[in-house]
């Protein structure tokens, strides 16, 4: 609770540092308002995707959330998510690279919360991988086990190794990398409920510090 309520705390401050200076007249041009304006925005999005998160996990911990269980085809996840965050990756010059394997890729579960597990990780991997990187999302199926595995790596910063024990973990976000991309800390732990606890896979992660990280997911 004190941790969620400190994560709530921090852009309410900034929603009300910035409305109190426009109440007091404090913007005194067109061009300094529509800047508060943008920032009282940008906060009330981070705290409504913080409370969107954090409903999502807490409704999964309490086990009452209910999943459509239907096939699902993780190629369409990945097209979706691919053309989500084509945009993004443009933008910063970066190659986007699918390998996926021509081979069944269906698994039993909810597609919804699946697909918020491809974004989610895809996402990440644009987020923090400098300008011209490269994220290459790749699906297969292992004969052994019958699981789908999906993985995201990216030539991005990596991990530090003693962030890769808690980097599942409620809002823990690596501390040098808050300036890099906006976040909630949030994400890699709904996708670890969603995959585990709902969908009785595996999620796991393989890292070099400074040479990039690679997410995979197993179900
Ligand atoms: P956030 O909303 O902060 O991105 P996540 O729960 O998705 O939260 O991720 C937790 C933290 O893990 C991130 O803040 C970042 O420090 C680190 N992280 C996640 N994905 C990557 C990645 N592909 N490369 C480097 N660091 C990552």
């Amino acid at each position: 609770v004190s941790k969620a309520s400190h994560e709530l705390r921090t852009p309410l401050t900034s929603i009300r540092a910035y409305v109190e200076m426009l109440v007091d007249g404090e913007a005194n041009d067109e061009v300094a308002r529509q800047e508060f304006y943008r920032i009282i925005q940008n906060e009330t999005d981070r705290l409504g995707r913080l409370i969107d998160n954090m409903l999502n996990i807490s409704r999964i911990e309490a086990g009452i959330v209910q999943i459509e269980r239907k096939n699902v085809d993780f190629k369409t996840l990945i097209g979706r998510a691919l053309e989500t965050l084509e945009p993004q990756a443009r933008e910063k010059r970066m190659s986007l690279i699918t390998k996926v394997a021509e081979v069944d890729l269906t698994v039993e579960g909810d597609e919804d919360m699946l697909y918020q597990v491809v974004l989610n990780l895809v996402s990440n991997a644009v987020k923090y991988t400098p300008d011209g990187g490269r994220v290459t999302v790749a699906a297969d199926s292992d004969n052994l086990t019958r699981c789908v595995v999906f993985s995201v790596s990216d030539t991005g910063l990596g991990i530090p190794p003693d962030s890769i024990p808690k980097l599942f973990d409620k809002f823990y976000r690596v501390e040098n990398y808050k300036r890099v991309a906006k976040g909630t800390g949030l994400g890699l732990s709904l996708c670890k409920h969603i995959v585990e606890t709902l969908h009785h896979g595996q999620i796991g992660i393989e890292s070099k510090l400074g040479m990039g990280s690679k997410f995979w997911v197993s179900i």
